[in-house]
């Protein structure tokens, strides 16, 4: 099974060929959504006693499976959020499958995560962090926002032994995203949901004003504030240099969850909305949505990093010989909840390594643009409303007259088409919520008469 016969030849050839054949192609089918017992018809069994042989394996993948899925990179996909990961990146990703690398720890994965903490530099340069500042790439937001709250979580214990006897309380905003409630679960805190509706996010007074309100006792178990850098919905910024004044002055743990809006901190044109981030003592960002990496890779930022150890490091008997070869090196297990871990960073170094930052900066600014061209079109278009103005690169807006049914027959029918897939979302102005239509800009291929027909489709 490990050795290598001529099939297994044949098969790298096969392999490298649709890798090559994919990763050129900018432009592939949309894939559709297919049962899967309708799946099951098609390919059969594929794991058997004897196996079917990897060109067969491969030729059902190919051939059947891989257009049962929607490639994220297509130029029109705009809907969630999407990802156009770059060429050097997908291809890095092959390597780091093919290099076998440990990345838990320096003493097995040096060399690995030498280049993985030169994309972290670029990273952390962009929040403004204090210097000493660092951080890891994780498998992506819900594990860098769960790593962050702990952290957090734990420095709040060790302030005061009363407290660890308390559930803890965090605040956060109705934009938040889902896996702040989700890992809020995890670590079985209470969550309170503060918005200040007419700001359409999470301001300063907002804030104090619910931390006002709390009773004596869910004041004392408050640890944290958990901000939104871009909401994944409508890519709005919370008041991130308000928040930080309160949590600074209420001894709070700040959180920015950037997951999708961090790359617009390396576009000049909006990088002014994001001030209070180097405040925060943990930020998550994703770089496999707006930084062109292939899933899966996140990462999650502490302004402190002994206090990411403190929760993080775990002991074990057979794990003390990593720490003891004498190469000193930077542990990656330390920071967040994973111990073996791929090296989720190496994809995105050697794309900056080839490419350089500036390129980087170009293609977030794109997508940036493409949300100002696709408001226009929609301001000079008599049928079509915006809801409101563009959020980084999310564009949220209606066609005059439409219900929830219309909007889905649409994305359905654009989708089966092999068109686009555009999805519609929720938004909520006044106490009234309303179903739209929503861009999110990620691909810097997407071009403007895409945008132009999409709308077209709406007529
Ligand atoms: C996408 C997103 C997450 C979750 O990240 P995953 O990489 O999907 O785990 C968290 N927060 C925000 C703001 C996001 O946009």
């Amino acid at each position: 099974m490990h050795s290598i016969d001529i099939g297994t030849v044949e098969m790298m050839l096969d392999i490298m060929k649709y890798s090559i054949g994919r990763i050129s192609n900018t432009n592939p089918d949309m894939g559709k959504p297919t049962k899967e017992e309708d799946l099951l018809k098609l390919v059969g069994d594929t794991v058997t006693e004897e196996g079917i042989g990897g060109e067969k394996a491969f030729q059902l993948f190919r051939d059947v499976l891989s257009k049962a899925a929607v490639p994220v990179d297509h130029p029109r996909h705009l809907a969630f959020v999407p990802a156009a990961p770059t060429k050097a990146a997908i291809l890095f990703d092959l390597v780091t499958s093919a290099s076998s690398i440990h990345g838990a720890y320096w003493m097995t994965g040096g060399g690995g995560i030498f280049c993985e903490n030169r994309a972290m530099e670029w990273l952390v340069s962009l929040t403004g962090l204090p210097d000493k500042s660092f951080g890891v790439f994780t498998s992506g937001g819900t594990a860098a926002n769960l790593s962050a709250i702990v952290a957090g979580r734990e420095y709040w214990r060790s302030l005061d032994d009363d407290n660890k006897g308390l559930k803890a309380l965090l605040i956060t905003s109705n934009g938040a995203h889902s896996s702040i409630k989700s890992m809020a679960k995890v670590i079985d805190a209470d969550i309170l949901l503060v918005d200040d509706e007419k700001n359409e996010k999470l301001t300063r007074s907002a804030l104090e004003t619910a931390i006002e309100k709390l009773t004596e006792f869910d004041r004392k178990r408050l640890f944290a504030v958990v901000a939104t850098g871009g909401t994944t919905n409508a890519g709005i910024i919370d008041d991130l240099d308000g928040i930080a004044e309160v949590c600074e002055k209420e001894n709070l743990w700040y959180h920015v969850d950037a997951a999708y809006g961090g790359g617009a901190l390396a576009a000049p044109s909006v990088r002014h909305l994001f001030k209070g981030i180097e405040r925060a003592d943990s930020i998550t960002i994703d770089p496999h949505k707006w930084m062109f990496s292939p899933y899966d890779c996140g990462a999650v930022i502490y302004k402190n990093m002994e206090l990411a150890a403190n929760a993080h490091s775990q002991k074990g008997a057979y794990l003390d010989i990593f720490k003891d070869e004498g190469a000193q090196g930077f542990n990656p297990a330390d920071y967040q909840i994973q111990l073996t871990r791929r090296l989720r960073g190496l994809p995105l170094w050697f794309s900056l390594a080839m490419h350089g930052t500036n390129k980087y900066t170009e293609a977030i600014e794109r997508g940036i643009s493409l949300a100002n061209f696709a408001a226009q079109q929609i301001q000079h278009n008599q049928n079509l409303e915006l809801v409101r103005e563009p959020g980084l690169s999310c564009v949220l807006y209606k066609r005059k007259g439409w219900e929830a049914e219309d909007y889905r027959n649409w994305t359905y029918k654009n989708h089966q088409a092999n068109f686009a897939l555009v999805t519609p979302t929720k938004w909520t102005q006044d106490g009234i919520t309303e179903t739209c239509a929503r861009f999110c800009f990620i691909n810097p291929d997407t071009k403007e008469s895409d945008i132009v027909e999409i709308l077209e489709s709406m007529n």
